[in-house]
């Protein structure tokens, strides 16, 4: 690992003031992801600002009925939060199907949003990769690509997004509330992450002088019809191959309001507007699930290793939007596929 200053920030504010000093500064909150990615030589910042003890751990509600959750809130209380349990189970069960226990102890709200891909090209620093080293060229579109995207992808990267929580976030249309030189401004989960283009190396359009303070849920949740469904490699400890987070409103049989986002397909968590409006009005019956699921991936791609995933995406998406219309939600606790 490569030497590095050590700060303590006492207030947002101060915070600001310590990353705008330094160029090469980074901020850390659980660790989980940053000092890995210093362990690898991916990531050499000068100093590592220490955010952990700032006040945004809490959990409230807002006027408008919904949801305001600190950045520093860990994960793990975020899932078991009562009034994510109740209101948001979508939210809750996302989280944990991630990561581990001791993980989701150590890992923060805003620090999963930022988490880095797991492409391995990325973490092997003997090998081309646009993303850590711009203009370097891309390992994954020709090597080993079993865990790569298949939409949204560009000639200069084709990585995914790993977390988990953020595929709910998206279906639950949150906001990130953030502070900066400039003052606050709040982003739609849907703009927070970029896909690749021509820069890979900027996951989010989060600027780097800025500062996550907490993400903001609307009021309605979702909680009858929901469900996030992860494949993987393993049934526990594992990133996702495809993951669909489906959140249904439903009036008689009939589809009111829909929200569909995809993890482990694409460099952002995945919505597709057009397919939510195809199952607007509709009943639920499977053709209308796959007509869904035809129109997410009608402009996938495959890369040899990972095109898999496209079929099995359509499988996950169908298979995830009749659990959400019957209620019967994936349990991330008995990990059994329904
Ligand atoms: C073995 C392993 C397995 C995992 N499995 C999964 C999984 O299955 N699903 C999943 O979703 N995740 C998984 N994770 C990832 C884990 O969820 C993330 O590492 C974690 O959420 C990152 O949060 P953190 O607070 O530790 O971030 P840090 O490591 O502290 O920070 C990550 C980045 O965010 C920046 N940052 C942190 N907080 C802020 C803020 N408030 N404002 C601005 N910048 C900030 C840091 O500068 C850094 O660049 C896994 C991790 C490991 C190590
Ligand atoms: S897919 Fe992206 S992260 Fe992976 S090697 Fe290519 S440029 Fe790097």
């Amino acid at each position: 690992m490569n030497n590095f200053q050590y700060s303590r920030a006492t207030d947002v504010a101060d915070a600001l003031n310590q990353i705008a000093a330094d160029a090469s500064a980074k901020f850390i909150a659980g660790g989980t992801n940053l000092v890995d990615l210093m362990k690898y030589d991916v990531e050499h910042p000068s100093r590592l600002i220490d955010i952990s003890h700032l006040p945004l751990a809490k959990v409230e509600e807002t006027t408008g009925g919904g949801l305001r959750i600190g950045a520093l809130v860990p994960n793990s209380d975020l899932a078991w939060h009562p009034l994510v349990m109740e209101r948001y189970p979508l939210l809750s069960s996302a989280i944990l199907a991630g990561a581990s226990g001791q993980l989701r102890n150590m890992a923060s709200t805003g620090g999963n949003l930022l988490q880095r891909t797991r492409c391995f090209y990325f973490y092997d620093v003997a090998t081309p990769c646009n993303k850590r080293e711009p203009g370097s060229g891309c390992s994954a579109k020709d090597g080993i690509n079993r865990i790569n995207a298949i939409l949204g992808t560009s000639d200069a990267c084709i990585a995914t997004h790993p977390s988990d929580m953020c595929v709910a976030l998206a279906a639950l249309d949150a906001k990130v509330h953030i502070a900066g030189p400039n003052g606050e401004r709040i982003i739609a989960m849907a703009d927070f992450h970029r896909l690749p283009g021509d820069t890979p190396q900027r996951d989010t359009n989060l600027d780097p002088k800025e500062i996550i303070t907490a993400i903001e849920l609307p009021a309605q949740g979702f909680n009858k019809h929901y469900t996030y469904l992860k494949i993987r490699d393993r049934l526990s400890y594992a990133f996702a191959l495809v993951s669909v987070a489906a959140a249904l409103k439903m009036d008689n049989g009939t589809i009111r309001d829909a929200r569909l986002a995809l993890g482990g397909v694409a460099h952002k968590p995945w919505r597709n507007p057009e397919a939510e409006a195809a199952l607007n009005g509709q009943p639920v019956t499977p053709d209308t699930f796959a007509r869904a699921a035809d129109v997410v991936l009608r402009e996938a791609k495959g890369f040899g290793h990972n095109t898999f995933k496209i079929d099995l995406a359509r499988r996950v998406i169908v298979r995830a939007l009749t659990q959400a219309a019957n209620g019967t939600p994936q349990s991330q606790s008995d990990k059994t596929i329904a």
